[in-house]
């Protein structure tokens, strides 16, 4: 590792004072994780208060040649905020302010570490919500699902982290402050530089605040759950559904080895069968009513063999979190597996479902790996996870090739590698496949934007190598690195 020169620390410790950083062991190992699977240990995390402070860091940064990586709760799952070259650690959940709360406009202001969850309940005071739903809200913050143009299951209705930005603040890579956007609802004016941050994943600059827009609560939601014995039939029920049309709030789709792993771990009770649908609708209660029965009568057209409809809050959100536990439950299919981030976010057009789904699956069977299939399936984003036995080889080979014929198929069939993750390490080399024409366009940005390169350097487009590699499991990542030279690890 690069051990930090005296003099840098030293600045540091100037600019933001003893309390706001660490240069201690524990504290480095940890900040060297997010959700992925890999890891990498930076050189010092700092924890800024304000945008001046953050400014000051990034110029020392970009006066030194540090690397730099803005991290909000550290959930993304491609390595996001793995330093994949070492040096600093921009910890933002200490700058946590709303700071204008502006209902009759539309719009409130905050500070990037705000967490998703939190947002909404001050939001609900009011009527309004920011309604994205991440499956990661409770712990999230808005910087964080910015640069990543995070969204969630009710995508299909309300729209993507993107739809809701006005304007922000950003901190260039030169330490320059910036202002994009406006706080009006309409603007044409200019270059629309907070649409270009959106999704940048912490490679162009650092987000100190979001002027975002928000919506009007429905005032009831119902949920419809069908079962099915095909995946394939379910996949159909959905595009049935858009297809009527019908706009639902949310469908979830989850496959047999979802659904048997949330029944393991919790006492819900979902079917036990191939695939089923849990299909929200929300509005007015009238609307509700008469869009439940469309939905029950297009799942039985589409071949459920049951439905289970309700609109009592508790039995929804028993549901919802039957669904959100799809993750920890899959870790604990088998002794020997964990549940990883591989090709897990894939999005294609919606009528292509049930040929994803199929190809997915013969794809695991002929590869010999468990693959869960679920999504926010509405809006044609599908998640896969693969069990690995995290210390074999073989296994992490096994799950490279299937995750690459995966994202061939999505190609195919005129879909995307991400629709809300991000690319960062995880989804590199497939991205570079999708966006072929474009790569060079987006470097000349990030040449543009960050001459130096300290911002976030080495993922997306600039990742070259296997997506397995850094890997957060030591036994096997002494045998395979496969970075560059400058690693410690390597
Ligand atoms: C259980 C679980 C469920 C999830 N479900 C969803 C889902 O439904 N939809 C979805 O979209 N994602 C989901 N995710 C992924 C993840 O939660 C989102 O990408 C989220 O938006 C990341 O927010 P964060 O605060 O954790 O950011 P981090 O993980 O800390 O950072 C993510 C990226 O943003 C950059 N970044 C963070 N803050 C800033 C800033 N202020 N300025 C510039 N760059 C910044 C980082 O450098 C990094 O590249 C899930 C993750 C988990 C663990």
């Amino acid at each position: 590792m690069v051990i930090m020169k005296k003099e840098v620390v030293d600045e540091i410790e100037r600019i933001v004072g003893k309390e706001r950083y660490s240069t201690e062991i524990a504290d480095l190992y940890v900040y060297g994780f997010d959700a992925s699977i890999h890891h990498k240990t930076p050189d010092a995390v700092v924890r800024p208060a304000t945008a001046e402070q953050v400014s000051e860091i990034v110029k020392l940064a970009n006066r030194t040649l540090t690397p730099i990586v803005p991290r909000g709760a550290g959930t993304a799952m491609c390595g996001h905020t793995v330093p994949l070259k070492g040096g600093i650690i921009l910890d933002l959940t200490a700058m946590t302010k709303i700071k204008e709360m502006r209902v009759e406009d539309l719009y409130c202001v905050v500070e990037p570490g705000v967490i998703y969850d939190t947002l909404n309940a001050e939001l609900g005071k009011h009527g309004f919500w920011f309604p994205t739903t991440p499956g990661s809200a409770e712990a999230c913050t808005i910087g964080g699902m910015v640069a990543t143009n995070a969204s969630g299951m009710r995508a299909i209705k309300y729209g993507a982290t993107r739809d809701y930005v006005l304007g922000l603040e950003v901190v260039l890579p030169t330490g320059e402050i910036i202002h994009t956007g406006t706080r009006t609802l309409k603007n044409s004016s200019g270059y629309q530089l907070d649409r270009l941050m959106v999704g940048s994943e912490g490679t162009l600059g650092v987000i100190t605040e979001v002027t975002l827009r928000f919506a009007v609560k429905p005032r009831a939601s119902a949920m419809t759950v069908a079962a099915f014995n095909s995946l394939v039939d379910a996949g159909r029920c959905v595009s049935n559904i858009i297809a009527k049309p019908l706009l639902p709030s949310a469908i979830e789709l989850m496959d047999s080895v979802t659904i048997k792993a949330v029944n393991k771990c919790m006492n819900v009770g979902l079917p036990d069968c191939e695939a089923i649908c849990m299909i929200e609708v929300d509005g007015h209660p009238a609307a509700v009513e008469e869009e439940m029965k469309m939905v029950e009568e297009i799942s039985r057209k589409s071949g459920a063999f049951s439905t289970e409809a309700s609109s009592d809050k508790k039995k929804i959100n028993e549901w919802t979190q039957a669904r959100k536990a799809i993750l920890p439950s899959l870790s604990r299919y088998g002794d020997e597996f964990v549940s990883v981030a591989l090709a897990d976010d894939m999005s294609v057009p919606i009528s292509k479902i049930p040929e994803a789904v199929a190809a997915f699956q013969k794809i695991a069977e002929e590869n010999g790996v468990i693959v869960g299939t679920y999504g926010h399936s509405a809006d044609g984003n599908l998640h896969t996870k693969m069990l690995v036995e995290p210390y074999s080889e073989e296994s992490w080979k096994s799950g490279e090739k299937a995750v690459g014929q995966i994202y061939d198929k999505v190609l195919e069939l005129g879909g995307t590698v991400t629709g809300e993750h991000g690319v960062s390490i995880t989804k590199a080399p497939y991205m570079q496949k999708e966006r072929r024409d474009s790569i060079g366009a987006m470097k000349a940005i990030k040449k543009a934007l960050d001459p130096n390169d300290i911002m976030n350097p080495g993922k997306i487009f600039d990742w070259e190598g296997s997506i397995i590699s850094h890997l957060r499991y030591p036994a096997f990542l002494d045998r395979r690195c496969g970075c560059s030279s400058d690693c410690e690890e390597g």
